[in-house]
């Protein structure tokens, strides 16, 4: 459905996306996964035919980007992370403008409305101002905007950022059932978003793709031994001291402190709980919990990518 080969961009000297390749089939929905200023919405503006590549080759559905743009943007849906609305519109009216806009005549767009409307979930809310409507109904507004003309390829740019718990659980649903009919291409920075409603992950990092596949796929080509969170009296520094130097301990990050205890979480490439918790405790830090950190995608993650030098938030 989507062929991406050897795509940069450059904003001036500063290169953002390096030498991206992958291709995605058919109704699959793969996440696109990476820290702040890994270069997601960049490597999906470009895919969306928004700002043009500074090298590289895309086609979608066969139709090659640099020979007909039109043809490729006819093809895609484009959610920004903070989408474009009409607001003195209701959402009917507001999605019967934008099917005009795509091209579509009114008998198409009052074919298709219902089907859109029913999909994101937003039957309740056709005839509403969207100025009146919570966070979670724009950005579904949002996504039946991106997929009034019924494109091939949905491009959603963090379409969970900024949703309370039950508008994400909505999203998810309403993310998932878009593969009924289209290709979905998702951003994220939250792992677990992406491991629950994607059927594979792209990894990037730093402007440049690092992995690919399926969560199981990187757990075993990572050989990831598991993460733990520990929480301690002591200071972070002596903590790092004390197990940083044990035979299975491959990284060690912060995850904050409250009243002189701190958390952090160690990922390990083999079971090795006891030794750190020996250590610990020989090294005269009090060890208050230990726990696993239960999450196989957050241990890949940050095998890939520097937590530390990678992100800019
Ligand atoms: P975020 O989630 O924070 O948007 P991202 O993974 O989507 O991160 P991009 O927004 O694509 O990353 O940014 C990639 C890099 O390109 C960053 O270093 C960013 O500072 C830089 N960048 C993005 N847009 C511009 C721009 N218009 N001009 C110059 N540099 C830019």
């Amino acid at each position: 459905m989507i062929e991406v080969q050897s795509l940069s961009r450059y904003y001036g000297s500063r290169c953002a996306v390096d030498r991206v390749s992958f291709s995605i089939s058919s109704r699959e929905v793969v996440g696109f996964l990476g820290l702040n200023g890994a270069g997601k919405t960049t490597t999906l503006k470009v895919l969306a035919g928004l700002i043009l590549p500074s090298g590289g080759d895309v086609a979608v559905d066969g139709v090659d980007m640099a020979s007909s743009p039109t043809g490729v943007r006819a093809r895609i849906g484009f959610l920004p992370e903070d989408p474009p609305l009409y607001t003195e519109m209701t959402v009917a009216d507001s999605l019967r403008f934008v099917g005009g806009l795509r091209g579509m005549t009114e008998g198409a767009i009052a074919d298709r409305l219902p089907g859109v409307l029913a999909r994101t979930n937003l039957d309740d809310v056709a005839d509403r101002v969207i100025g009146e409507l919570s966070h979670g109904y724009r950005k579904r507004v949002g996504i039946a905007s991106a997929i009034i003309h019924a494109p091939k390829l949905v491009i959603l740019d963090e379409p969970i950022s900024g949703l309370d718990p039950v508008q994400i659980v909505e999203m998810r649903a309403v993310i998932k059932g878009l593969k009924d009919e289209c290709t979905v291409l998702v951003s994220s920075h939250i792992l677990s978003e992406i491991s629950q409603t994607c059927d594979r992950i792209l990894v990037l990092n730093n402007g440049r793709l690092v992995a690919q596949g399926t969560e199981t796929e990187l757990a075993g080509r990572f050989h990831i031994g598991g993460s733990i969170d520990l929480s301690l009296r002591g200071e972070e520094d002596a903590a790092r001291a004390a197990i940083e130097g044990i035979d299975g301990v491959k990284k060690i990050i912060p995850l904050g402190h409250t009243d002189g205890v701190i958390s952090i979480r160690v990922s390990m490439a083999s079971d090795v709980r006891e030794a750190i918790a020996a250590a610990l405790v020989g090294a005269g830090l009090g060890l208050r919990g230990i726990s696993d950190a239960h999450d196989e995608l957050e241990g890949i993650f940050l095998e890939l990518t520097d937590h530390e030098a990678g992100g800019e938030s």
